[in-house]
Order: structure tokens, then C-alpha cells, then sequence
């Protein structure tokens, strides 16, 4: 039971400071300094303000000090990193692709709602993205050189996972950035380089397979929430989609799924 506390708890936390990060990186902001305040009234939040969900609950979803309605999203992106952690943890308990991994599912969190506000991927985090991914993989190679390598990181893998290494990830990169970027050379709109950047990211960490698959995955996820939202209304016809929402889900179903 206490495991399955601990990654609950874990999950919450690291999930409002998501939030600290979708809010500030695209607007290029500092993501330690100053600390939490209202970005209504301005007013430096107390360590009460800042409980994830409880105090959204416990406030009635409002500013302690101004009370202006604070996004529901805040407590959305905290519970969805939960859920998403507790979902690794169920798969790979504390074995060391859960921390791989739980940092993975964080960049795909950010990146999705970053992408849904602006209609941006920055730099700023799929580049480090990438380069975490190859890091791996390079970590893998070494470890295996010095022996001692778990065996778990060799068969408790998903059923599109490749095994780690430093040519799995370089590999993933191109397969993942390269079927993206044939979409935008042919298509003209719709995916940009930044999708690019983000299929590269998942194909660091999870290699060429999901790389290249998550493109179709990600395009059907993609089509039934278009029509959906078309057919609701909230959406019409002309309006802009953002894909990278897509592609994250894509790439968290495809390190999940054990077929
Ligand atoms: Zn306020």
C-alpha cells in the first residue's frame, strides 16, 4: 500500500510544478524564481495555497485574495500525472524505467498543454528532451560494459519498445523525427517542426518502432477527438489543431501497452 502512496503524493507534486513550468516557459519566464503567486492579483502564495488539489477544493477553485476563478486545468495536470505515474509504477513498480519513464510522461505533459495554450513545442524543452533520451541510451551501453546490467531493463520492455541503447535512441530520433517531417514537406500545415522535434523525443526514449508508429496511432487518436469535437460544436471546421497532444498520448499508450 505505501508504495502506491508514495508515487500518488510524488505524482501531485511534480504535477503543480507541471503547472509552475506550463505557465512559464513560453512565457520565458524563470521556472524557479519568483515563487508561486496569482497571476491576477499578483499576491506571493502561501505554502496553503499551494496543496495540489486540496487547496483548489478547500478555496472553491478561486484566489484566497482576490477571488478570481483560478483554471481548472491547475488540478487537471496535477491529477493527470498521477494517474499517468501510477499507471508506470502498476507496470514497472520502482524498477528503474519507472524514473525513466515518469520523466518522460512529465516532458509529454508539458509539451501537450503547452501546444493545446500556444500552439507551440519550445525548444526549450524538446531539446532536452532529445538529448535525455540519447542520454539513456548511452547510460545503457556503459552500464552493460561494466557489467552488473539489471535484466529487467532487457525484458520488461512494451511491445514497441526497443531495447536501450545509444544507436536504439539515435535511431528513434530519425525514425521518429524523419516520418514527421515527411508529413509536414508533403502535407503544408497542420504538423510543424515542432512536431518533428516531439516524435524525435519519443523516438529517443522509446526507439525506432514507436517512433514510426506513433505517427498513426497519434493521427487516429487525433481523429476521432476532431470529430467529436466537430460534432459537439466546440470545434469548427477551420479551426487550428494542435497535434502534439497527440503524439504524447500516442507515445504513453505505446510505452504502456504490454501485448
Ligand atoms: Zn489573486
Amino acid at each position: 500500500m505505501i508504495p502506491w502512496l508514495v508515487v500518488t503524493l510524488l505524482g501531485l507534486t511534480v504535477g503543480s510544478f507541471l503547472n509552475v513550468v506550463i505557465w512559464r516557459v513560453p512565457r520565458q519566464e524563470s521556472i524557479l524564481l519568483p515563487g508561486s503567486h496569482c497571476p491576477h492579483c499578483g499576491n506571493q502564495l502561501a505554502p496553503r495555497d499551494l496543496v495540489p488539489v486540496v487547496s483548489y477544493i478547500v478555496n472553491r477553485g478561486r484566489c484566497r485574495y482576490c477571488a478570481t476563478l483560478i483554471n481548472w486545468e491547475y488540478p487537471v495536470v496535477e491529477l493527470l500525472t498521477m494517474a499517468l505515474w501510477l499507471f508506470l509504477f502498476h507496470n514497472f513498480r520502482f524498477q528503474t524505467q519507472f524514473w525513466v519513464f515518469a520523466v518522460f510522461f512529465a516532458l509529454l505533459i508539458v509539451l501537450s498543454f503547452i501546444d493545446l495554450h500556444h500552439g507551440i513545442l519550445p525548444n526549450a524543452i524538446t531539446f532536452p528532451g532529445i538529448a535525455a533520451g540519447l542520454l539513456w541510451g548511452a547510460a545503457n551501453d556503459l552500464w552493460k560494459l561494466v557489467g552488473s546490467y539489471p535484466v529487467h531493463l532487457l525484458y520488461n520492455l512494451g511491445a514497441y519498445v526497443s531495447p536501450f541503447s545509444l544507436q536504439s535512441a539515435i535511431i528513434g530520433v530519425i525514425v521518429g523525427g524523419g516520418v514527421v517531417w515527411l508529413v509536414v514537406l508533403l502535407s503544408k500545415g497542420g504538423m510543424g517542426m515542432g512536431d518533428v522535434k516531439l516524435n524525435a523525443m519519443i523516438g529517443a526514449f522509446l526507439g525506432w518502432k514507436a517512433g514510426f508508429y506513433n505517427l498513426f496511432l497519434a493521427a487516429v487518436l487525433g481523429s476521432v477527438v476532431g470529430i467529436f469535437l466537430l460534432a459537439t460544436g466546440k470545434k469548427k471546421r477551420q479551426d487550428s489543431i494542435s497535434f502534439g497532444p497527440y503524439l504524447a498520448l500516442g507515445a504513453m499508450i505505446l510505452t504502456l501497452y504490454r501485448g
